[in-house]
């Protein structure tokens, strides 16, 4: 299928700005021209100093593509980072935003792929396969889905209650998340919690809800921990082109 990308940059409008975490918040960005995408693409942002000076970043989409005269960015707050830095501390509702898009290929995701997939995000790397899981549950993708999120702490989760309201609703649907940092506040009430980083032995244990080795997967988060996961996949005899990576920072 050929992906259809938008050539030129368009200033959209921010209409909303959400705190999902200490330390992401969410943006909701107005477009003035309908834009398709997949689930899985990401957007350039360009932001221009008055003197000229520019910096561009890349932004995975979190909504289902079923919209597409908006999309929503998750952006994690990096010490000093020039562009998350702006995004958190000085855009607001009605802001206006250059941005340029879709863009990728290889790490999407269509309802037309039936097989039982296996999601891992780290931390803000959840954002993509947020946008697939949406465009799944939106879609009655009934394939098999497991998502492992990875985060430090419970605060961390990002979209906890929609994921967890996904996972109730949907029993094809698996959701793990595992805290690296704190201990799990095992007063909550849905179980899928662990307090450790996914290994081998915990992929190995949980990809068995899904029937046996998932057919692909989606790794996204920072560079050591989809390089690790990467190669924990390979291992369990995941095909390297099943094996889709997304790296975020260093
Ligand atoms: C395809 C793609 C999609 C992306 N999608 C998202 C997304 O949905 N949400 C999101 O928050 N980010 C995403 N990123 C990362 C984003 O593009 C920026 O790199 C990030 O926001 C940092 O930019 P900055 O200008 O704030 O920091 P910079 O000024 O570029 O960097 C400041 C310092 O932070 C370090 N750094 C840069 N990025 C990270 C990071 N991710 N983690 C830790 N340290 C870092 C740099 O090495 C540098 O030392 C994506 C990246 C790619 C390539």
């Amino acid at each position: 299928m050929k992906i259809e990308k938008a050539t030129g940059w368009q200033i959209a409008t921010v209409t909303s700005v959400h705190d999902e975490s200490p330390r992401v918040k969410l943006f909701q960005l107005e477009l003035p021209v309908e834009t398709k995408f997949r689930a899985g693409q990401f957007f350039d942002i360009r932001l221009t100093a008055p003197d000229g000076y520019q910096a561009q970043r890349s932004y995975s989409i979190t909504s289902s593509p079923d919209q597409t005269n908006s999309i929503e960015l998750a952006i994690e707050h990096i010490r000093d980072g020039e562009v998350s830095s702006y995004f958190h501390e000085v855009v607001e509702a009605g802001s206006l935003i250059e941005v340029r898009g879709p863009f990728g290929g290889h790490f999407t995701w269509s309802p037309s792929f039936r097989k039982p997939i296996l999601l891992i995000g780290g931390g803000s790397g959840i954002a993509p396969l947020m946008s697939m899981l949406r465009h799944r549950a939106s879609t009655g993708g009934n394939s098999p889905a497991l998502l492992m999120f990875s985060v430090r702490q419970e605060d961390d989760v990002l979209f906890k209650s929609e994921l967890e309201q996904m996972a109730r609703d949907d029993d094809k649907f698996n959701l793990i998340i595992t805290l690296t940092r704190l201990a799990a506040d095992h007063s909550e009430p849905f179980a899928g919690r662990a307090t450790r980083r996914i290994d081998r032995t915990m992929i190995d244990s949980t990809v068995a809800t899904l029937g046996g080795t998932p057919a692909r997967a989606y790794v996204c988060g920072g560079s050591n921990f989809v390089e690790a996961i990467g190669n924990q996949l390979a291992d369990i005899g995941l095909p390297y082109e099943e094996i889709r990576t997304e790296r975020f920072g260093p």
